[in-house]
């Protein structure tokens, strides 16, 4: 069964597409938005290749996380408090 996945360009939602059927005049009629439930989608790619977490890269936040990390280990206590007790003011 073919899963394709399409982008809502109505709201920009993208969802994945379980075709039914391989005939290509179905592949070709459009699918509603789940989300908007407009039928101006597009069709992106056959597979869930490029599927993954939208937004920074996932590299991205564990380097930025492990940095924190790194701070924190050699930052001394006292400035992590008063960090901590400026941040909530
Ligand atoms: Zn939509």
């Amino acid at each position: 069964m073919p899963i394709y996945e399409y982008r809502c360009n109505g709201c920009g939602h993208r969802f994945a597409y379980f075709s039914r059927t391989m005939s290509s005049s179905a592949e070709a009629a459009p699918v509603a938005c789940p989300h908007c439930q407009s039928n101006d989608t597009k069709r992106l790619v056959s597979s869930f290749a490029v599927q993954g977490p939208s937004g920074p890269d996932a590299a991205e936040i564990a380097a930025e996380k492990a940095q924190a990390e790194r701070l924190a280990s050699i930052t001394p206590r006292e400035q992590i408090e008063k960090w901590r007790s400026a941040a909530k003011k």
